[in-house]
């Protein structure tokens, strides 16, 4: 499934001005419609292992809302997180910066992305992108501090800064 949230929340918005890039946190009618779009593609989980479906939903830089949920496997070591299925839509839609991200579990609860997925994201948000937390939105940068970043070896084989 791809595309059928955000062109949903398209039609409903049109003329919508795209955020700039982290800029400002969205207002708490946005957080709504990404909330209400994460609950969406979440009750189409496939976490039959654990029963915690999660859903989540971004809002790019250029206005689209891209949505994952979790996929786990029987391997458990391969199980995508939702974030993972967001950051798919978000290149199979046109590529872009997500400007805003939020994961709910199945009782609507905002639950913040895991260590892995933090690693993930920061490629395509900026560290002041706002999450929803339950207390209210966070910053990316304050999710993963200190970011790892692939940097060209030096001769003596450590990493250039
Ligand atoms: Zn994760």
């Amino acid at each position: 499934m791809s595309g059928t949230v955000s062109g949903r929340h398209a039609r409903e918005e049109p003329g919508r001005a795209p955020e700039a890039s982290g800029a400002t946190p969205p207002a708490d009618e946005d957080w709504a419609i990404l909330v209400a779009a994460a609950r969406t593609v979440r009750d189409r989980s496939y976490s039959p292992y654990s029963r915690y479906p999660v859903g989540a939903a971004a809002r790019t830089d250029s206005g689209r809302i891209v949505t994952g949920c979790n996929v786990e496997n029987a391997s458990f070591g391969l199980t995508l997180c939702a974030e993972c299925g967001v950051l798919s839509q978000l290149h199979a839609t046109g590529g872009g910066r997500i400007t805003a991200l939020v994961c709910v579990d199945a009782a609507d609860v905002p639950i913040l992305p895991c260590g892995r997925c933090r690693q993930l994201l920061v490629e395509h948000a900026d560290p002041e992108t706002p999450v929803l937390s339950p207390e209210g939105p966070i910053t990316l940068g304050e999710l993963l501090p200190h970011q790892w970043k692939l940097t060209e070896p030096t001769q003596h084989g450590r990493r250039a800064r």
